[in-house]
Parts: C-alpha cells; structure tokens; sequence
C-alpha cells in the first residue's frame, strides 16, 4: 500500500510514479458483483500532487491491462485501460467541511483523507473500478451467443438460426409454417 503523508508533501507540489504490483491490487478490488474482472499488468500512475490550504489535489494517469468478461459472448477480453484522474482531498477531520454534494459537483471526484494521509492506492483502486465499464463489450458489434444452442454467432452462424424462438411469438408456438425447414 502506498501512502504519502501530507506534511510530505512540498508547497510546489510534487510528482509521484506509482508501481502498484498486480497481485497486491488484486486482494484490495473488491469483485464486482456483476462483472468478472482481473488484472493483468501491474499498475503505473503518474500523479502530480499538489497542496491548496488544506485539499490535495490529484491529478495523472493511470494505465494498466484488465481482462473483462464480455457481456454478451462471455468471452474473456484484454481491455487496456489509460486513464486520466483529478481527485480533490479535503481532511476528514474538518468540521468545516462543504456537504458532500456540494464536493460532487459535475465531473470533479472529491473524496477525503485520514489523519493526515493519502492512500494513494485506494485513489488508483477507485479510479480503476470507475473505469470499468458497466456492460463489458469484447466489441461494439459483439453478436453473443445464440439463445437457442449457446453457439458464438461471432465465430459463424448455428444450425439454428432462423429457429431462434420467439417469446413476442409464444401464442403461435405450434403453429406449423412451411418455410424454414431446411435452414437458411
Ligand atoms: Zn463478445
Ligand atoms: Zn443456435
């Protein structure tokens, strides 16, 4: 875990290369309940951090390599991941403190420090899983699988296709139709 204490931290600010190793940011990202991730490469975050009263400010970037799940194939997918992050900390312990919507306003992330230290860790941890996106595509025009047989439609079509029932169509189910018996 990587911890920078605020008194550390020089009036012209000062700039930070983080290494986080996979394996130690596996254990601290929580799972996901919806979607299967892991990491693949270590972490590197560039991280300029400056001082203004009593808030940090932190800006960088954060690059890595996940391997997401897709949505719709449940194929496994690398998805490089190189992202740009502004966190604003302000003192937990300041009772002075705007209300936290007032902290969250539009694209600004504002969060806070303990004791007078910033888990930069936790930061690149965050950053990651909002980073993540909320339905994993391997690609935009992913084709998934076939309802019917759970075929790849990405790798060629099933013997199915054409067969694929229909829920908008149940009242029907036995009528008989004579087209479509031989597929295609
Ligand atoms: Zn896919
Ligand atoms: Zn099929």
């Amino acid at each position: 875990m990587t911890k920078l204490k605020i008194e550390d931290i020089p009036e012209e600010g000062i700039q930070i290369q983080l290494l986080e190793e996979e394996a130690h940011l596996k254990e601290m990202l929580p799972q996901l309940p919806h979607i299967n991730f892991s990491l693949d490469k270590a972490v590197r975050g560039h991280l300029m951090i400056n001082k203004s009263a009593k808030a940090i400010l932190i800006r960088g970037r954060i690059e890595t390599e996940l391997i997401l799940r897709c949505s719709r194939c449940l194929e496994d997918f690398r998805f490089p991941l190189d992202s740009s992050c502004e966190v604003t900390l302000f003192p937990f312990e300041d009772e002075t403190l705007p209300q936290e919507e007032e902290l969250n306003t539009e694209d600004l992330r504002s969060s806070y420090y303990y004791e007078g230290e910033i888990d930069l860790s936790a930061i690149v941890r965050e950053q990651i899983l909002l980073d993540i996106p909320y339905k994993p595509l391997c690609n935009p025009s992913c084709k998934g699988l076939c309802p019917t047989c759970g075929e790849d439609l990405n790798r060629g079509s099933c013997s199915c296709k054409g067969e694929v029932f229909d829920e908008r169509f149940a009242p029907l189910k036995g009528v008989k139709i004579g087209r479509g018996q031989k597929g295609n």
